[in-house]
This record gives C-alpha cells, sequence and structure tokens, in this order.
C-alpha cells in the first residue's frame, strides 16, 4: 500500500481524494496547476467590480450527502447558508407570475396535493406521471420523456438545465433522475438549498486546504504537471513546469482534455456544455433562500450575495460567443423584474466557463471512465468520471473517494 499519494489538481475531486486518504493515514501531496486551488469552483477579488465573487453560483441540496461529509471532515458544514425549509421561489418572466415550490420534507409527497406548494397551472397526476422516470436506464432524452405542457416548462426544463447543464433536447433523462432519486424522490428533507455564506473558496475549498496542511499533507499551487513516467505497470513519476517528482501512487484528478493528454488512449467526455454568471454590484433583498429561479426570461437563477447580485444561465454554448455587454443587457431586466430594483444597470462582470461541465448526452455518458485504470497505483478522479450523476459538486466530491478507495485497496 503507498503510503504517500500525488494528487494532481486541486479541484474538489482531487481535494476530496487528498482528504480520503489523509483520514486513511497516507501523506498527500496535491499538484495544481493554478494559482489558487478550487478549479471550477472558486471564488476571486474581481478588481474592476471590487468585489470578491465566485466564479459561478453554485447551489447544494441537503440531499448531497457526500458533499456533506466532506464539509463536515474539514469543519466547514457552519460557512454554508442552510434555507430554513425546501423551498425555490420562481418568476415567470411571459407575465409576472410568482410562485414558491415547496415540497414537505417527509417521503410521502402529499406537497403535490396542495396548489399553494406546486408550481401554478400544474396538476397532481403530472407530478405522480414523475415516479415513472424512476425505472427509465435507457438513453432517453428528458425532453423526449415528459410532456411540453406548463409543468414541463414550469419545472422540468429549470431543473433539468440545471442539474445537466445540457439542453433537454439531448440531455439524458437518467442522468437527470440519478439527481432526483437522491433529493426530491427522498422527499423535502434532501431538497433543502444551501448556498456558500461568503464565497465558494471560503466554503468548499479552503477548509480542505488549511485541513490538509495542518495534517502535514501538501498543496503545492503553481506547478502544472506535464507528464506521467511509467516504468512497467506502474507510474513512478510526475514530470512538472518545477522539475521531476518521483512517487508512489497518482490520482488524477484534473480536467478531462487534461487527462487525456496525460495519460494517452484514455477515452473521456470531449464535449462540452458553457456556463455563464453575470454579476451586478448592487444592493438587494435576499429573501427567504437567496436566489429566485426565473422561467421565460434570458436569466435563469438569479442569486443575491453580500454586496452583488449574479444570474446564471446554464447549456449557454448558443451564447457563450456573444459579445459580454450584450449579455449582460439581456439579463439585467430580468434582474430588475426579478428583484424589483430601480435604477440603470450598474457595474457589471459576464464570466464564462466555456468547458463548464461534459455535456450530458447518451455520447459523453458512455465515453466516461471509471476510477480505476489498468495501471494499479493510478487512479482517476473528477465529475467527468463515471459517478452515475451528472457534473456536480456531489459527483466530483464522490469520484475524488472513490479514487482513494482504489489506491488503498491496491
Ligand atoms: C459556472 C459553474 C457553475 C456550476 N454550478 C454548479 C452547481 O450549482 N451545483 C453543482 O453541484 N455543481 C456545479 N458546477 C459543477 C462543479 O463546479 C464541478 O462539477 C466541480 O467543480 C468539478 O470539480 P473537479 O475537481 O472534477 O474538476 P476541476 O474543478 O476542473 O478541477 C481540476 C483541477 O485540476 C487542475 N489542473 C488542470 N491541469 C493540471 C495539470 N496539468 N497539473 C496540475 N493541475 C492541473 C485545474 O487547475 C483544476 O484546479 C458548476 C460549474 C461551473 C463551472
Amino acid at each position: 500500500m503507498p503510503s504517500h499519494v500525488h494528487v494532481i489538481g486541486a479541484g474538489l475531486a482531487g481535494l476530496s481524494a487528498a482528504v480520503a486518504l489523509t483520514q486513511a493515514g497516507r501523506t498527500v501531496t496535491v499538484v495544481e496547476a493554478g494559482p489558487a486551488p478550487g478549479g471550477r469552483c472558486r471564488s476571486y477579488f474581481d478588481r474592476e467590480l471590487g468585489l470578491r465573487i465566485d466564479n459561478g453560483n453554485h447551489l447544494l441540496l441537503s440531499g448531497n450527502r457526500a458533499t456533506f461529509a466532506y464539509l463536515d471532515a474539514v469543519g466547514a458544514r457552519d460557512t454554508l447558508d442552510v434555507a430554513p425549509e425546501p423551498l425555490f421561489p420562481f418568476i415567470d418572466r411571459s407575465n409576472g407570475l410568482r410562485w414558491t415550490l415547496h415540497p414537505n420534507r417527509g417521503r410521502l409527497p402529499w406537497w403535490v396535493l396542495s396548489r399553494k406548494r406546486r408550481a401554478p397551472g400544474t396538476h397532481v397526476a403530472d407530478h405522480l406521471a414523475l415516479l415513472r422516470l424512476r425505472r427509465m436506464h435507457n438513453d432517453a432524452t428528458v425532453a423526449a420523456s415528459v410532456p411540453h405542457d406548463v409543468f414541463y416548462r414550469r419545472l422540468i426544463e429549470p431543473l433539468a438545465v440545471a442539474a445537466l447543464n445540457t439542453p433537454p433536447e439531448v440531455g439524458l433523462v437518467r442522468l437527470l433522475t440519478s439527481v432526483m432519486r437522491e433529493t426530491l424522490f427522498l422527499g423535502g428533507a434532501a431538497c433543502i438549498p444551501a448556498v456558500p455564506h461568503i464565497g465558494l473558496s471560503e466554503s468548499l475549498i479552503d477548509p480542505a486546504v488549511a485541513w490538509l496542511r495542518e495534517r502535514g499533507s501538501e498543496v503545492i499551487l503553481g506547478r502544472r504537471v506535464t507528464s506521467l513516467r511509467h516504468s512497467g505497470n506502474r507510474i513512478i513519476g510526475l514530470d512538472t513546469t518545477e522539475g521531476p517528482m518521483r512517487v508512489d501512487a497518482v490520482a488524477l484528478a484534473a480536467p478531462p482534455w487534461v487527462a487525456a493528454d496525460l495519460w494517452p488512449g484514455l477515452r473521456c467526455p470531449m464535449e462540452f456544455q458553457a456556463i455563464l454568471n453575470i454579476h451586478f454590484r448592487v444592493h438587494a433583498e435576499r429573501g427567504p433562500v437567496g436566489f429566485v429561479g426565473v422561467v421565460g426570461g434570458t436569466a435563469e437563477w438569479v442569486f443575491v450575495k453580500p454586496g452583488h447580485v449574479s444570474v446564471t444561465i446554464s447549456a449557454a454554448n448558443r451564447m457563450v460567443d456573444d459579445s459580454a455587454e450584450a449579455i449582460a443587457k439581456a439579463v439585467w431586466p430580468d434582474v430588475h423584474a426579478t428583484l424589483g430594483l430601480n435604477g440603470a444597470m450598474p457595474p457589471w462582470r459576464v464570466v464564462k466557463e466555456r468547458r463548464a461541465t461534459f455535456a450530458a448526452t447518451a455520447e459523453q455518458e458512455k465515453l466516461r471512465p471509471g476510477a480505476r485504470t489498468e495501471v494499479a497505483n493510478l487512479a482517476l478522479a473528477g465529475d467527468w468520471t463515471a459517478t452515475g450523476l451528472p457534473a456536480t459538486i456531489e459527483g466530483a466530491i464522490r469520484s475524488g473517494r472513490t479514487a482513494a478507495e482504489v489506491l488503498l485497496a491496491a
């Protein structure tokens, strides 16, 4: 069993692997190419806005078991703002209608009987028909699996776009139901939304890095791994921008395009979808949960953050090449109406994550590899590996734990 493990990448998958390995008594060295840890889930100071912002809004649900276990391990659960109830406020921009989805906490979903808790214009039968999706294991898309009515427009489409970051016309319904199986289908107690109180890094990244360092593990920043050296059926070293490193075992937790470069012949997802986040420096009332879903607008989710408001548009390949100004101007009216703000468009920043996640399609799903490789001391981690979930924080954290288990068992 290796006593020292090198982890390539300090995103959530790499940090989760490092935490699990450290808990198992191994010494860990995390090697991260970027100047800061966090990968696709991080916060930074934006000089133009004069604000610390997240690269993109991330929403957690209480059913994300691995994520909460990771936060507990590094002592960071209390850095989240957890909503008092499973509440999802929405606005329909086509007619200004507002509602709040409010599943009851228990497993028996009596909330679907209450008009006040459902989206307007939806029926009990629509919700019950959803249960049929639980048994779907084929390559059907979301759009082909649910009738295109009010229920689809006001519930399924927003959930699918957010969970899969893929247009429902090509997004796999079984990946959406894998999320629902761990949240909505378990009852409202598994759907309570949580967001970082300050920022993504303060909740999900910095506490893990501090926890690792306190236990003698290293997190090296600004050092890119450029190749893996092997001898026979073992990885024996890493080449990096700062020179070579000898290794006992490696968890490769870089994004798929990097992993495929470092490990030639690796089959992995190579189609991606963008996410746009538009940050406006304006004060707004937070409301009961700190965000509002938008149907029928350009914005999809409006989050109220400390000192700013931040909009998410997922499955955004269709818009990613538009100018930043055109994007900001297109979403500002949605923010204005959703939060009841007055005045002209405030200072803004558009963050385009072009390869935010792999596209959750049948073709890409087939390309997701498991954690185990043909080399005993090399394991793979990342939201793009075969976690059974779409590319999410929960998937990334689970993948890191799985990679750690593979190496510990080697
Ligand atoms: C805008 C946006 C919004 C999102 N919203 C949500 C959400 O609401 N809920 C949710 O659950 N998920 C959300 N996600 C998805 C979530 O952020 C990702 O699934 C997760 O962060 C992926 O983590 P990872 O560790 O697999 O990959 P990454 O975060 O990509 O980590 C890989 C790391 O490897 C490093 N690296 C790359 N090459 C090298 C190299 N050669 N040597 C060393 N290091 C290297 C990178 O710099 C990076 O730090 C969102 C993603 C984005 C982009």
